[in-house]
């Protein structure tokens, strides 16, 4: 039988700073497709999340945030291979859920957009549901310990891992707090939520001009994480 420490190791092994896990009915009646959507028979999923180093999320918008975040694409897509690998080896199915934007499809494609607005499995909620961290205003996973400075993968798997235990909510006071909301350059941050197509319009101007496109000034603002 698998142990989800024999997972989480392997996990932190091929480069993930953290790991959580949660049964794949956790994402049944969530936005986005469920993990037995996606695997067909899937018991459990893993999440994995990689810190942002500082520097490229200091920087503010610009270059260095964008290949910063596209670089950690590809780690995600690493870690995620190499924690599916292990999980079959030892004879479950598991399916990586790659990061595709930017790796898989280039922000030029003509397809890019219309697969931002498909529907996928959301590492954001499934990160909250695996314990790894908890969604804050600005729609994004905050973590304990980097805030929400990290880039998140899962892999679905047919094997049944002992979950974690979700973290306790406190991360974000909300508009008690609402920097995040003030840093938006767009107002498209509020008590509501985020509003996505305002975020990708803006990103997708800046793509357009100068051939980068992450803004991520809700990241930058944001006070969550220890470091
Ligand atoms: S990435 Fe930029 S435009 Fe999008 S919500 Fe964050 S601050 Fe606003
Ligand atoms: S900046 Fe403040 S309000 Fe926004 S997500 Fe972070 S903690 Fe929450």
């Amino acid at each position: 039988m698998l142990l989800a420490s024999e997972v989480k190791r392997i996990a932190l092994e091929a480069g993930a700073d953290l790991v959580g896990i949660a049964s794949a009915e956790s994402m049944n009646n969530v936005p986005g497709y469920s993990a037995t959507e996606l695997l067909p028979g899937a018991k459990s999923y893993i999440v994995m999340a990689k810190r942002a180093l500082n520097g490229f999320v200091m920087s503010g918008k610009g270059r260095n945030l964008t290949w910063g975040m596209t670089y950690l694409n590809y780690k995600m897509n690493e870690i995620c291979y190499e924690v599916t690998k292990y999980i079959e080896d030892r004879g479950s199915v598991a399916l990586p859920s790659f990061f595709v934007y930017q790796t898989f499809v280039g922000p030029n494609s003509e397809h890019f957009n219309a697969i931002l607005d498909t529907k996928w499995f959301s590492y954001i909620i499934a990160g909250a549901q695996a314990g790894v961290g908890e969604v804050g205003m600005n729609g994004l996973l905050l973590t304990p310990e980097y805030g929400p400075k990290v880039r998140l993968t899962a892999v679905i798997t047919d094997a049944v891992l002992e979950p974690d235990a979700k973290t306790k909510g406190d991360l974000c006071p909300g508009v008690s707090c609402n920097l995040c909301a003030e840093a938006c350059p767009v107002g498209a941050i509020s008590e509501s939520g985020t509003d996505k197509p305002k975020c990708h319009g803006y990103n997708d101007a800046h793509q357009e001009v100068l051939g980068y496109s992450y803004c991520g000034m809700c990241i930058r603002a944001c006070p969550a994480g220890k470091r």
